[in-house]
């Protein structure tokens, strides 16, 4: 089993304990991220610690490191748990006290954890694409926000999964925002189009690294919403996530995108985020 760094420590997986009125249990009162491993590689770790910053600045919440010191703690995390290929897992919640909604005092110290787990590449899905559902986006406001209230993803995800496809796309209004653990891209005549980094979508670390390929090869990239009959219309389809990388979205309720099979663009993207992946690490490896 691998090893957790719980409170300042680390401690073997089995030892880790949190307590059941952790604010994180009761009310999903903290934030997280989600960071890939590539052959012992820390990739986009940068970007991810400055959302958790981010996240847990716009829910008030005392975060208990600063970056430098996260960095360093993940970074021994690797080493401590041998992790070759996977992800690291990182919460911060409001800490624990009596159960109560109003926040805590600051003697109330936040409750920081990070874990490692191995994770295979979803190489199938990424060579054949993948099918997809549409459920409404009942989620709250504070999209942009990682919390850990992810029963609007959840439910959305389990729809999905009942029917056989691998995500949820979310629908609020007529205009789609992002996949329940996943953001979400369309391709017509030529043209890249994906929703806004706004509060109704969580800016994927994934997505920046793809636009700013797009912009590198100079692929038209328009950050707007769209419709479910534009995605219904389109020449190709595609998600993003730290897990997934690029996916190809070939189904959207029962119906085929495109010819149903992948997209050109999508395929040169794919290959652009394998490239990256490759020089991240290679410059990793030489710190
Ligand atoms: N949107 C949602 C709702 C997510 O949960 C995720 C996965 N964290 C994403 C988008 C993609 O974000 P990232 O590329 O940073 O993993």
């Amino acid at each position: 089993m691998g090893k957790v760094f719980l409170n300042g420590q680390f401690i073997d997986r089995t030892k880790a304990k949190v307590d059941i009125e952790d604010r994180g249990n009761m009310f999903g009162d903290g934030v997280y991220e989600v960071i890939r491993v590539y052959n012992g590689q820390l990739f986009t770790l940068e970007e991810h610690l400055q959302r958790l910053m981010k996240s847990g600045e716009k829910i008030l919440l005392n975060m208990p490191y600063d970056i430098e010191q996260m960095r360093a703690i993940i970074k021994q995390l690797i080493i401590e748990s041998d992790l070759d290929f996977g992800i690291v897992y990182i919460q911060v919640t409001r800490g624990a006290i009596t159960r109560q909604h109003a926040f805590p005092g600051n003697e109330v110290p936040a409750t920081f954890f990070a874990y490692t787990k191995p994770l295979k590449r979803p190489l199938v899905q990424q060579r054949d694409g993948v099918k997809v559902k549409t459920e409404e986006d009942i989620r709250w406001l504070k999209c942009d926000i990682k919390s850990l209230n992810l029963l609007g993803n959840v439910l959305a995800k389990q729809n999905a999964a009942n029917q056989g496809c691998f995500e949820a796309v979310l629908v609020r209004g007529g205009f789609v925002t992002e996949g329940s653990s996943s953001n979400i891209y369309i391709v017509k005549n030529g043209v890249i189009r994906t929703h806004p980094a706004n509060n109704l979508i969580l800016n994927g670390v994934t997505r920046l690294v793809v636009l700013k390929q797009c912009e590198q090869t100079n692929l038209t990239v328009m950050e707007s919403p769209f419709t479910v009959v534009e995605l219904m219309d389109a020449d190709e389809a595609f998600l993003t996530s730290t897990t997934s990388e690029v996916i190809p979205i070939v189904e959207v309720d029962g119906q085929k995108i495109g010819n149903g099979l992948v997209g050109t663009i999508t395929a040169k993207l794919q290959q652009s985020y394998e490239n990256e992946i490759e020089e991240q690490c290679k410059r990793a490896k030489l710190e």
